[in-house]
This record gives structure tokens, sequence and C-alpha cells, in this order.
């Protein structure tokens, strides 16, 4: 069993609540439990709201790439984006860890990621972009 969506949207932020919809949207399919798809949903929050806000600045002239595919074991979702990109990944992840602490930010999406994932990859340049791919299991055979 495969399936693939690739989509994409300007940098504003009231698109995560779009990207959680085409999440839960696109694994109906797979008849998950709801404590699976409520932490799918957040981890989409937090890589989306991080690609939009720090990676885009909210400018809605950039587009965030929010590709979901799944096989028979996994889960997978990939968010890019073509901002500023991270310039130290250790420590964007490190718990806490925020640029923009001013803004109500708690440094916790990296961490959320990470714990509601089984594998959090992330790719960045700077000034060109940032690719957070989370693969979550959904089967075990
Ligand atoms: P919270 O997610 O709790 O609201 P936060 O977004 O600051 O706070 P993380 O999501 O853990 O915390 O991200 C940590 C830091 O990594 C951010 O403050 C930002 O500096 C950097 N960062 C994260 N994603 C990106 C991105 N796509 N592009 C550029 N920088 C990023
Ligand atoms: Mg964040």
């Amino acid at each position: 069993m495969y399936n693939e969506i690739k989509t994409s949207f300007i940098a504003k932020i009231e698109n995560v609540m779009l990207a959680r919809t085409i999440g839960v949207g696109f694994l109906v399919n797979l008849d998950l439990k709801l404590n699976f798809v409520n932490e799918v949903k957040t981890i989409i929050s937090e890589s989306v709201t991080n690609a939009i806000v720090h990676g885009c600045l909210n400018n809605e002239k950039k587009y965030v790439n929010f590709n979901l595919s799944y096989d028979d074991v996994n889960v997978y979702i990939e968010v890019e984006d073509f901002g500023v990109g991270i310039a130290d990944i250790d420590k964007a992840k490190e718990p806490l860890y925020s640029t923009k602490v001013d803004e109500e930010r708690a440094g916790l999406g990296f961490t959320i990621m990470e714990v509601f994932s089984d594998k959090l990859e992330i790719k960045s340049k700077i000034n060109e972009g940032t690719k957070v791919l989370m693969v979550k299991r959904y089967k075990w055979l």
C-alpha cells in the first residue's frame, strides 16, 4: 500500500490549519487511532509553523512545500521552505532554544517533533532554506 500527496502553499500562518486538515484527510484511509492522528497533527503544526515563521519570516511571496506519503509501515511528513535556513541545527534542536523568545515562542517545536515521530531529519542551508522530514510508524508487522 502506497500513497503520496505533494502540496504547496504561501507562507501565511493561516495555512498551518490547512496543512493539519490536509494531513488528517490524507491519512483517513489508514484508519488510525485518534491518539496517533493527534500526534501527527501536532508535528505538522510545529513543522509548518517553523517553515512559515522562522524560515519564510511570514513573507507571503514565499511558498512552503508540504508533502505526505505512507507505505505499509510508516507515515512520512516533509516540510520544506526556501527561507533563511538554520545556522546550527544541533543548537536549534535543543529544548527551550528559540531565536524568538520575545514573541512567546517556547523553543519546544523540534523537541515535540522528535518525541512524536520515530525519525526526525533536518537539512538546512543558510539563505537557501530548510527541509524537515519526519517518519512515524503506524504498523508493527
Ligand atoms: P516553539 O516551536 O516552541 O513555538 P520555536 O519555534 O522557537 O518555539 P523550535 O520549533 O524548536 O522553537 O525551533 C528552534 C529554533 O530553530 C527557532 O527559534 C528558529 O531559530 C530555528 N528554526 C526552526 N525552524 C526553522 C526554519 N524552518 N528556518 C529557519 N530557522 C528555523
Ligand atoms: Mg517552532
